[in-house]
């Protein structure tokens, strides 16, 4: 009897599954990561064009799969998650997320962290570029007009705790669309509580304005040091106000911004 309710069990599970509004693209992500699996068991190893260029293969015993190292954060711009949950599921749009927060603090989990999502774009943040191959992304649903809701940036700080935790990502690679991308993208919105983030262990905020700053101080340069991209200056400081001065919408950096980066710069030598 026991057997009986637990295949029945297992069987309504299959149905639901597979009926599910998202059964058809949930077959095709299955799909796809097997096509990816069979690549992953290949050998000899071909580069990417095809041709194998070692021709001695010796197949180590060592090996792992390799981990994220940046946390991208972004709003989606949208009116709700079904809305985003429908982009990133349309192979038309290219564009997808590791996680999706909706409003009622919900996740919803939409590629293995180790896969790469469409995400980021160009984008650069350090010496690092091609960030969609090194992070994970993560949507939360607003339309950049709102703050985010308690029960969102509550599910964020846990899923970040978790993601900190599993592939030991340091404290300065949680970061915003508009910091990688200065000039093109400004997610998430001037709402967003970054220091709380901070406070928790993601991202770094400064801890003082009550200093003296020498004159010869650069600002420019500590923008930098802290990470953005300065090849345009001007969109280059935006990013930096959207994160840490959001009620600022000037276009240049003052005395308080420069209070500001001569304490954070110190975090980052
Ligand atoms: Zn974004």
């Amino acid at each position: 009897m026991k057997t009986l309710v637990a295949g029945l069990f297992i069987a309504l599970l299959i149905i639901s599954c597979s009926r599910g509004p998202y059964a058809t693209t949930n077959k095709a992500y299955k799909k796809q990561s097997k096509e990816y699996a069979k690549l992953l068991r290949e050998y000899p190893v071909a580069d990417s064009t095809g041709l194998n260029f070692a021709p001695s293969w010796v197949g180590t015993t060592n090996f792992t799969m390799r981990r994220p190292n940046f946390v991208i954060i972004h709003h989606t711009a949208q009116n709700s998650c079904e809305q985003t949950l429908r982009t990133f599921t349309l192979t038309r749009t290219q564009v997808s997320a590791h996680y999706v927060i909706c409003r009622d603090g919900s996740v919803h989990h939409m590629l293995n962290d180790l896969l790469r999502a469409h995400h980021a774009g160009v984008s650069k943040w350090g010496n690092a570029t091609d960030i969609n191959s090194s992070s994970i992304g993560i949507e939360i649903d607003n339309n950049g007009f709102e703050p985010f809701t308690e029960a969102q940036v509550n599910s964020l700080i846990e899923l970040l705790g978790r993601l900190k935790r599993a592939y030991n990502i340091p404290v300065t690679n949680f970061v915003g669309h508009a910091d990688i991308a200065p000039g093109r993208k400004v997610d998430p919105s001037r709402y967003f509580p970054w220091q709380k983030l901070a406070d928790s262990g993601f991202g770094y905020w400064y801890d003082t304005t009550s200093v003296q700053v020498p004159d010869n101080f650069n600002a420019l340069q500590a923008l930098r040091i802290v990470g953005y991209n300065i090849k345009d200056s001007t969109s280059a400081i935006q990013s930096f106000k959207i994160h840490f001065t959001p009620a600022d919408s000037t276009k240049t950096l003052n005395e308080a911004d420069r209070k500001i980066l001569f304490d954070l710069e110190k975090k980052y030598q």
